[in-house]
């Protein structure tokens, strides 16, 4: 039973995923530091942070793995998908194979969770780089809706809408907590 406040639940598990490049480590410490991450591209293997959240006027400590997309490190998947609540499913607009990877990372985690639904929120990264756009907002929603989630567009870069994805993910989560208490 994870800890409960008055209120419900005061720790969330999140986890990050999407392929290799899409901006997964970015967004994380965009979200836990503010500060935008810009080293070039180092593919992560799992990193996890704990920020402190409030949303709807509850708190929340959020733990937060931001994980590797590539082939190499699906062995470690299982682990990552067990532990996490919630998911950010991350693609970025300007690549559109990791678009189409999305729904493989949605089955992946139902199965290993073995549950109909998660609660998951489709981020779609690097808006502020839409002269290179090769997948459509339009798009991008038909994929969240097939998936049952919310869709969100946002920029690590200039910092748009990381919050919002993140406060979205945290309402879900207490949503399925609370359903799954019944
Ligand atoms: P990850 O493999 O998913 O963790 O991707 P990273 O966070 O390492 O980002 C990959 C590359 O994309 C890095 O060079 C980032 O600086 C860049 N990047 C990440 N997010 C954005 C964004 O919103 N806009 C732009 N222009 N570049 C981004
Ligand atoms: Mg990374």
């Amino acid at each position: 039973m994870p800890p409960q406040g008055k209120n419900g639940h005061r720790e969330q598990k999140l986890v990050v995923v999407g392929g290799g490049g899409v901006g997964k480590s970015a967004i994380t410490i965009r979200f836990v530091t503010s500060h935008f991450y810009d080293e070039g591209y180092n593919p992560t293997i799992e990193d996890s942070y704990k920020r402190q959240f409030v949303v709807d006027d509850e708190a929340v400590t959020l733990e937060i793995l931001d994980t590797a997309g590539q082939e190499e490190f699906a062995a470690m998947a299982d682990q990552w998908y067990t532990f996490g609540a919630g998911f950010l499913l991350l693609y970025s607009i300007t690549d559109r194979p990791t678009f189409e990877a999305l729904p493989n990372f949605h089955q992946e985690i139902l199965r290993v969770k073995d549950k109909d639904y998660v609660p998951c929120v489709v981020v779609s990264n690097k808006c502020d780089l839409s002269r290179y756009r090769a997948v459509g907002q339009l798009e991008g929603r038909e994929m969240a809706r097939s998936l049952s989630a919310p869709f969100i567009e946002c920029s690590a870069a200039d910092g748009v809408n990381i919050e919002v994805a993140f406060r979205e993910l945290v309402k879900l989560v207490r949503k399925d907590q609370k359903r799954e208490a019944l």
